[in-house]
């Protein structure tokens, strides 16, 4: 067998030119989302005032297998992918483990993270059908970042919500969004009815990633020409992603290389259902034996704490209610350092995953993220995203365990951006000043009192 070199590159021709959707192949279906006045499927129709028309065709088709991806993204695409998949040697040699670790790496690319790969294909929907501009939310700012830029390609204006103490304490996230042309504004704001009426009953507040999403829906669903866009938690979010698992398949596939573990972090769960698209694909097949792990931050235990139930996405209930694994809509996580791993819920299509035991899942602290963080980058060279690095902690430990067994297992995992805006978080950890704060269960108990009550 040929040596395996350091990164594994794939020719333009195989590039991958259609998204797989995933659900085509699940044998249990995700829930679909429900009206929260009626507790009805949500139809189409009822959709369209808020998203764009093909991402509601692409969000509620549970059949096709494959979407073609159009021209104008593969375009946009060739600017930054293939992203490369990289065999992590040094890491290797620095555990003295004799696992084969991979990882594929979603952060060579401006706005940092692997969010750009559906930023650009919601972009090109809202261009396509004609629109003036797209609103959205961003809490630690990696997903505005991304949708500012894929804005700025199809030159669509864009309004994004910034959560008030990120708008505050990350200056720089907003002003790369401004050299994109986006609008910042921080959330809650006098710019929306339920701003107004949030600041009024909260004065001082600093927002929360629930108040800027209904703050972002007002907005779009108020302004002629305006539709609203997420950059996670949706099954059409997880079907552009899954672009980073195709490329991971035909990488490895050259070199005739089949994972023991594939590892990613959840916070919505997109990068995450990217990555295992095709893997998971074959492993319900039972084309291929292989365990399959989601990371999550013990403040933040959707999968490993949380409830399969029909919940509320946002705080101000105001959108659909999706059946999930949940901490409960009014659950607010304590301020760890990773801020896209701070959602209540997680995407439906893992939810039925995890519930059918195709996907497992485990939950790792702050301090043993960054210590994982602060290895992987003295080694391998990439200053990782808190985020990622979540992945990286359980890649490290699973490869700890291939040396205490002497088993030879192969390992991939997610490296999903670069952590050069977190640099307060690296600070914190250097400093000793890191500590992390889990949910009692009575806390818990109490957010997931509130469930909506659906038969
Ligand atoms: C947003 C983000 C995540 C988590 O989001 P998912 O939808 O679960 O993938 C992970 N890593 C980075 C770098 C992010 O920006």
């Amino acid at each position: 067998m040929a040596q395996i070199p350091y990164k594994i590159y794939l020719d333009e021709s195989e590039l991958p030119r259609a998204w797989y959707n995933l659900r085509a192949d699940m044998v249990n279906k995700p829930a679909p989302l429900l009206n929260p006045g009626t507790l009805k499927p949500m139809q189409a129709e009822e959709l369209a005032p808020v998203f764009c028309e093909e991402l509601i065709r692409q969000e509620l088709d549970n059949d096709t297998a494959y979407f073609e991806i159009p021209q104008e993204i593969l375009d946009f695409y060739q600017m930054y992918r293939p992203s490369p998949l990289v065999r992590a040697y040094f890491l290797e040699k620095a555990l003295g483990t004799p696992a084969k670790i991979y990882y594929k790496f979603e952060g060579n690319n401006t706005s940092g993270s692997h969010k750009l790969n559906s930023a650009i294909a919601q972009a090109y929907y809202a261009k396509k059908q004609g629109l003036a501009g797209v609103t959205t939310e961003t809490g630690a700012g990696q997903w505005g970042t991304a949708l500012s830029m894929a804005c700025s390609y199809f030159d669509l204006d864009c309004k994004v919500y910034m959560v008030k103490v990120s708008y505050e304490q990350k200056p720089f996230r907003r002003e790369v969004m401004r050299t994109y042309g986006a609008s910042v504004t921080p959330s809650p704001s006098l710019t929306t009815e339920i701003g107004k009426k949030i600041l009024n009953e909260h004065p001082g507040t600093t927002g929360s990633l629930g108040c800027a999403i209904s703050e972002a829906v007002e907005v779009a669903t108020k302004t002629p020409g305006y539709r609203y866009v997420l950059g996670s938690v949706l099954n059409q979010v997880l079907l552009h992603q899954s672009v980073i698992g195709l490329e991971t398949e035909a990488a490895l596939k050259k070199y005739d290389i089949k994972p023991d573990i594939i590892i990613g972090c959840a916070g919505g769960g997109s990068n995450l259902g990217g990555l295992i698209a095709p893997f998971m694909r074959d492993k319900i097949r039972g084309k291929l034996d292989c365990r399959i792990i989601a990371v999550e931050p013990k403040s933040c235990p959707s999968f490993t704490r949380g409830t399969y139930a029909y919940d509320f996405c946002d705080t101000g209930m105001v959108c659909p209610l999706a059946k999930m694994y949940t901490l409960g809509s009014s659950f607010i996580p304590s301020p760890n350092h990773a801020g896209g791993l701070r959602y209540h819920g997680m995407s439906s299509i893992l939810s039925q995953l995890y519930d059918d035991g195709y996907l497992e899942a485990t939950s790792v602290g702050q301090v043993e993220v960054f210590q994982a963080a602060e290895q992987f980058a003295r080694v391998e060279g990439i200053l990782p995203a808190p985020e990622s690095s979540h992945a990286i902690r359980v890649a490290i430990d699973e490869a700890i365990r291939c040396r205490e067994s002497g088993e030879e297992k192969t390992i991939v995992f997610g490296l999903t951006g670069t952590g050069y805006f977190d640099l307060v978080a690296y600070e914190k950890f250097h400093d000793g000043k890191m500590e992390d704060q889990i949910p009692t269960d009575a806390e818990l108990e109490a957010s997931l009192k509130n469930l909506p009550r659906v038969e």
